[in-house]
C-alpha cells in the first residue's frame, strides 16, 4: 500500500484535492473556447472517461466570455487556463468558473496577482499556482544558471508564501517541467516542506505512445512516493487517451480502479491459440466500461492458473479452446471461436451481479 502525503484540501467546485480525496484525473480541451459546443461536446467525452476536473483556455476575451455557458452546461467543474492577462482573469471570474490556473512568473506583478487572489475569495474559486521550466523567474535563474529541480521548487514555495501572505489558502500547486528528473525533484523539495496539495504531471510529454511512457515513468514514481493529489497525463492526441492513460497509470499503483484491467501474458512458443487476436477483441468489446475488473488472459496454463487465482476472471488459453475461469475457480471449458462472447457474458452477468 502506497502511503499518500498528507495534504490540506482544496475544493475545485464540489471536487475535493487533497486530504482524503483519492488522485483526482484532469485533462484540457483542445478545442476553441470559443466554439461552445464543440468545446462541451468534448468535455462529455472527457467525463464518460472518468475526467474529473477539466481546464479549457481562455487566451482571447471571445474564449473567456463563453466560459460561463461552458461552466453552465458541463457535467465536471471547469478551471480556466487565464494565460498572461489579468483582464481575461477578471472575465473567468464573473462567468462562475470554479477554478483558475495562474502561473505568476508569466504575470509577474504582484499588485495584479493579489488583485486577482482578493477576487478569488470573495466567490470562493480556486487557483492552481502554476510554476513551469519555461516561465522561471530571472533572479532564480541567475542564481541556479537553469531551470533545476530545486529552482523550482524554490519559485513555487516563493509563492505559495506569497498567496498566504495576502490572505489566500484555496490553492493547490503545479510544478512542471518536461524533463522526468527535474520533475521529480522539484515537487519531492516542494512536498517536504508544505501540506499544499499537489497537480502533477509531465509537461509536453510527446505523442501518446512515448508520452505515456515518460508520464508513466514520472508520474509513477511520484505517485509511489506518496506525492500527488491530482495529475494530468498530457499528451499530443485526443484528450481523452489522456485520462484513460492516467486511470492506468493509477491503477497499476493501486491508487484508483475503473475499468477493465487485463492482464495477458506476452506469448511464447506454447501458445495455441491466437492471443493477440483474443486480447484485442476483448479490449474493443470493454472499451468505456466503467465496472473494475481485472481479466486475465493466458495464452496457456503455465501461469494461468495463478493469474486467474488475481484476476476476477480469466481465460487459461489450449489446444484451440480455453478454461473460462472465475474468481479462481475453473467454470468451463470454451472453444478458440467461443471464448471471446462467453468471457463478455461472464462479464455482464458479474455487472448485473454488482
Ligand atoms: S502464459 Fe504460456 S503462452 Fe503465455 S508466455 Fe507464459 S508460457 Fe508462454
Amino acid at each position: 500500500m502506497i502511503k499518500r502525503r498528507k495534504t490540506r484540501p482544496v475544493y475545485v467546485g464540489d471536487v475535493k484535492i487533497g486530504d482524503d480525496a483519492p488522485v483526482i484525473v484532469q485533462s484540457m480541451t483542445d478545442t476553441k473556447t470559443h466554439d461552445i459546443e464543440a468545446t462541451l461536446d468534448q468535455i462529455n467525452r472527457l467525463y464518460q472517461a472518468g475526467c474529473e476536473i477539466v481546464r479549457v483556455a481562455a487566451p482571447t476575451e471571445k474564449d473567456a466570455l463563453a466560459l460561463s455557458e461552458i461552466v453552465k452546461r458541463s457535467p465536471i467543474p471547469v478551471i480556466a487556463d487565464i494565460h498572461f492577462s489579468p483582464r481575461i482573469a477578471f472575465i473567468a471570474l464573473e462567468s462562475g468558473i470554479h477554478g483558475i490556473r495562474l502561473n505568476p512568473g508569466n504575470i509577474n506583478d504582484e499588485g495584479k496577482i493579489r488583485e486577482i487572489l482578493e477576487e478569488c475569495k470573495k466567490r470562493n474559486i480556486a487557483v492552481r499556482l502554476g510554476v513551469n521550466s519555461g516561465s522561471l523567474e530571472e533572479k532564480l535563474l541567475e542564481k541556479y544558471g537553469y531551470p533545476t529541480g530545486e529552482a523550482l521548487a524554490e519559485s513555487a514555495l516563493n509563492w505559495s508564501e506569497f498567496f498566504e501572505k495576502v490572505g489566500f489558502k484555496n490553492f493547490k500547486v503545479s510544478i512542471k517541467g518536461s524533463d522526468v528528473l527535474q520533475n521529480i525533484e522539484a515537487n519531492k523539495i516542494f512536498a517536504e516542506k508544505t501540506d499544499i496539495p499537489l497537480h502533477i504531471g509531465i509537461t509536453e510529454a510527446g505523442p501518446a505512445g512515448k508520452g505515456s511512457v515518460k508520464s508513466a515513468v514520472g508520474l509513477g514514481i511520484l505517485l509511489y512516493m506518496g506525492i500527488g493529489d491530482t495529475m494530468r497525463v498530457s499528451l499530443t492526441a485526443d484528450p481523452v487517451e489522456e485520462v484513460k492513460v492516467a486511470y492506468q497509470i493509477l491503477q497499476s499503483l493501486g491508487l484508483r480502479r475503473r475499468g477493465i484491467e487485463i492482464i495477458s501474458c506476452p506469448t511464447c512458443g506454447r501458445i495455441e491459440v491466437n492471443l493477440p487476436e483474443v486480447v484485442k477483441k476483448v479490449e474493443e468489446k470493454l472499451e468505456g466500461e466503467t465496472l473494475p475488473v481485472k481479466v486475465a488472459i493466458m495464452g496457456c496454463v503455465v501461469n494461468a492458473i495463478g493469474e486467474a487465482r488475481e484476476a476476477d476472471i480469466g481465460l487459461a488459453c489450449g489446444n484451440k479452446s480455453a478454461i473460462l475461469f472465475k474468481h479462481g475457480q475453473p467454470v468451463k471449458r470454451v472453444s478458440e471461436e467461443e471464448m471471446v462472447d462467453e468471457l463478455l457474458k461472464e462479464i455482464k452477468s458479474m455487472k448485473a451481479e454488482k
